[in-house]
């Protein structure tokens, strides 16, 4: 190793974690006492600490905030009934995040600030992790550009950071989706299979017209002619089209741990699983015939979410109700007694 990273812990004198009601969490709103803060200037990282949570402080100038450089993740954490602490597959995360960063013209991280830093302030806030079943610790490391001057190149300096907070269900019911057939969240040769803050700012007008049409989320399509699905606002999507589990697999979409995970767990159970195109076409004709027995959105905060209805130029397609999807609650209820550590983890997914 080049470099050895001594992370100094300084501990909050003032915990919130009496505040923290775990039987009641919304998603994002509280966070944990501490946070994981690293500094490069100079072509390195420079320091890597554990401070309590506190505000940053600046530059107007700051060129994250003008030039978009700002890429991030979403990992959970979970507490085994014993009192342990698994994180889930966070080495995904590590890997997606540093080919962000390389898209996003940022510097890489060391495995031992993302992955060394990532255990320490787990262990640090543990407190934090929910002791309750369908809760979980949600995770949000991110770096961002911190050069204090204008002007378009890459930003001299950056900070990476972890902050974490107890969280619940994102979604709570069955999500209403529309095919999107005009804006556009990816084209071939952009920058859609990164994480990155932008992609997010530039959904949230199309995700509020489908919402104001009724719909909870957004079906992304390819830029090129819509006619492809791609994702769901911030899950992958997967669907039983006829035996087969179907994700649709373009370098536009972000490459989801939570989808990959339930493609991994489908072809141990002998189901045929494939990672390839699908077209709006062949999923609104097989919905009309019977043929898409399961849809649903994957992703670290929507977990497994059901889609019971499609929204496509004017018409809705239903989906089988999701109380009689048989793969989706048998994939669910097996993740989670994977996540909560009550079964064998015969991937080594447990952290
Ligand atoms: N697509 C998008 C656009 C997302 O934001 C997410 C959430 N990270 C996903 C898919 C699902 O990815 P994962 O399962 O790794 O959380």
């Amino acid at each position: 190793m080049a470099h050895a990273y001594n992370i100094e812990v300084e501990l909050t004198k003032n915990s919130n974690l009496e505040k923290v009601d775990f039987n009641n969490l919304k998603f994002g709103q509280i966070l944990s006492d501490h946070m994981l803060v690293a500094d490069y200037d100079d072509g390195e990282w420079k320091s890597v600490k554990i401070v309590p949570y506190t505000n940053l402080s600046l530059s107007p100038a700051t060129s994250a905030l003008h030039y978009g450089q700002a890429i991030f993740e979403g990992i959970k954490a979970y507490k085994f009934a014993d009192g342990r602490v698994s994180i889930f597959r966070p080495d995904k995360n590590f890997e997606r995040f540093n080919k962000s960063a390389v898209r996003l013209e940022m510097p890489e991280l060391p495995e031992e600030i993302f992955m060394g830093g990532l255990k320490k302030l787990i262990a640090t806030d543990s407190a934090f992790v929910p002791p309750v079943d369908g809760a979980s610790l949600y995770i949000r490391p991110f770096m961002f550009g911190t050069e204090p001057a204008l002007g378009v190149h890459p930003s001299k300096s950056y900070k990476f950071i972890i902050i974490t907070g107890p969280v619940g269900a994102y979604y709570n019911k069955p999500l209403r989706v529309k095919v999107e057939t005009f804006y556009t969240r990816a084209a071939a040769g952009g920058v859609g299979f990164s994480k990155n803050a932008g992609n997010y700012a530039l959904s949230l007008y199309p995700t509020r017209l489908a919402q104001d049409e009724g719909f909870d989320q957004l079906i992304w399509t390819d830029a090129k002619e819509h006619r492809y699905i791609e994702e769901a606002g911030t899950a992958n999507l997967v669907f039983m089209l006829g035996d087969t589990l179907v994700t649709p697999g373009s370098e536009t979409v972000l490459q989801g741990v939570t989808r990959h995970s339930i493609m991994d767990i489908a072809k141990s159970w002998g189901i045929k699983t494939e990672t390839r195109d699908v077209s709006v076409q062949e999923l609104l004709e097989g919905i009309e015939q019977g043929n898409v027995t399961e849809a649903f959105a994957a992703g670290t905060a929507a977990t497994l979410t059901p889609i019971s209805e499609i929204g496509y130029a004017g018409k809705l397609y239903k989906l089988p109700a999701p109380e009689t999807r048989e793969f989706s609650n048998k994939v669910l209820d097996y993740l989670n007694e994977l996540r909560y550590g009550r079964i064998e983890d015969p991937f080594g997914w447990n952290f």
